[in-house]
């Protein structure tokens, strides 16, 4: 049975609870409403498929095959309204309309569900892209979703399923055999937030705002797509639009030890290569500064193809896409958390205790001191936004 998991080893994929024959498994949230299996040893009959499926305890199955180096591109998206409102350079949706042939195809994502927290979803309907569209910066709720896949992949369905690295392992260690039929994508991750953060992070610009929240959008580009800023829009008409160095939410995720990320993700397993899914995708920060017709700071995307299956699509989606063939080594040199997991602060016990004491202004005021050399930047930026010059990450 597998309640013998340190927090710090259980990524939340959710295969355990997925594959559990009598149910004995539920998820259960921590301090953070992060996801953690708990046992029900009345239900439970000991068949351990539990612990035989857990990617971290058996250790990640690459069933299919894989480039040790995968291909690399810079590429977004032709449409520009589908370029602006993603968070990179749109592949996501490229990729999925790429895939979605007829009414067999399934794409599995992200949602935002009615309360802004992020769950996964399936859907064979293209209109249905725009909900699945952006990054939502805290971890998804995969419920029995990968039950949903493996019926859709036995009934011979194609299926398109997107999600972090360790969500992808968890699916392929739930699957515990290859599908033609089955096609993955994740993304590069810089760490995964938790539920109760973000949502207390709602709760006081609901608060400021007096109003229903109406829509979240991280990483919303009217600023620019390298000052990355989230933007909340009320029920009131109201809007809250701050970029990463003001927005109370980023401060705390993109600081160098970070505060609310799950406790697995500082000793990822991903990380590197081969990478587990067809094809990996993310921002391709830093591009810009060796080759600035790359970067018009609406986002580019760095595309990893990973597999022939991944190849074959994206060939598939030429004539959609601008796409720039890339080395390796300019993908990671923008992007670290390609290879190395983040760090988690050593003052998280005290940030914990204090969440539900003070409002999340105050709380972040308190932990997330912007430092003089940080101040220097906003102040840089800030002209150079009124200046209207470019700012590369
Ligand atoms: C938690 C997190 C951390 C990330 N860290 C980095 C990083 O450090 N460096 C980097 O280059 N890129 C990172 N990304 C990826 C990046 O933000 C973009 O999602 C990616 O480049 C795809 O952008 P796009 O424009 O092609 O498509 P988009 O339209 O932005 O597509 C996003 C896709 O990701 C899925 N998705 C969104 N949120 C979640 C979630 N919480 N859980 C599972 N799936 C989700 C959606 O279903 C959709 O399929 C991260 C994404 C997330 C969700």
């Amino acid at each position: 049975m597998i309640d013998i998991l340190e927090k710090y080893r259980c990524t939340g994929c959710s295969a355990c609870y997925n594959s559990c024959p009598t149910d004995a498994i539920k998820m259960e949230a921590d301090r953070g409403e992060f996801l953690f299996p708990k046992i029900d040893y009345e239900k439970c009959i000991k068949c351990n498929i539990c612990e035989n499926i857990c990617p971290i305890i058996k250790k990640k199955d690459i069933l299919e095959e894989r480039y040790v180096k995968p291909i690399v591109k810079a590429a977004w998206s032709k449409d520009e309204d589908i370029r602006l409102s993603s968070t990179s350079g749109g592949l996501f949706s490229e990729i999925a309309k790429g895939f979605m042939k007829d009414e067999d195809s399934f794409i599995v994502g992200a949602i935002y569900n009615k309360d802004f927290l992020v769950e996964h979803y399936i859907t064979n309907k293209v209109e249905d892209l725009a909900l699945l569209r952006q990054s939502k910066y805290i971890q998804s709720d995969k419920k029995q979703i990968f039950r949903r896949i493996k019926e859709k992949l036995d009934q011979d369905k194609k299926v398109l399923f997107v999600g972090a690295p360790c969500e992808v392992s968890g699916l392929y260690n739930f699957l515990r055999r290859p599908y033609k039929n089955l096609i993955t994508v994740d993304f590069i991750c810089l760490g995964t937030n938790a539920p109760k953060v973000y949502r207390k992070f709602l709760e006081m610009l609901k608060d400021k705002y007096n109003s229903k929240v109406k829509r979240v959008w991280f990483k919303n580009k009217t600023y620019g797509w390298n000052l990355f800023s989230t933007k909340v829009e009320f029920k009131n008409g109201k809007i809250y639009l701050k970029d990463r160095l003001h927005d109370y939410f980023m401060r705390g995720y993109i600081g160098k030890k970070k505060f609310y990320i799950r406790e697995c993700c500082t000793q990822c397993q991903y990380k590197g290569f081969p990478r587990v899914s067809d094809i990996s995708l993310g921002d391709f920060w830093g591009l810009g500064k060796k080759y600035p017709e790359l970067d018009q700071d609406k986002g580019t995307s760095v595309v990893l193809i990973n597999s022939r299956k991944g190849e074959l699509l994206y060939n598939h989606i030429y004539d959609k896409i601008y796409s720039y063939d890339k080395d390796l080594g300019d993908a990671i040199n923008g992007n670290p958390a390609l290879m190395i997991s983040p760090k988690l602060n050593e003052k998280i016990d005290d940030f914990y205790n204090d969440l539900d004491q003070i409002s999340f202004d105050k709380l972040i005021n308190k932990y997330c001191k912007v430092n003089f050399r940080e101040k220097l930047r906003i102040m840089k930026s800030e002209i150079k936004k009124k200046l209207g010059i470019k700012e590369y990450l």
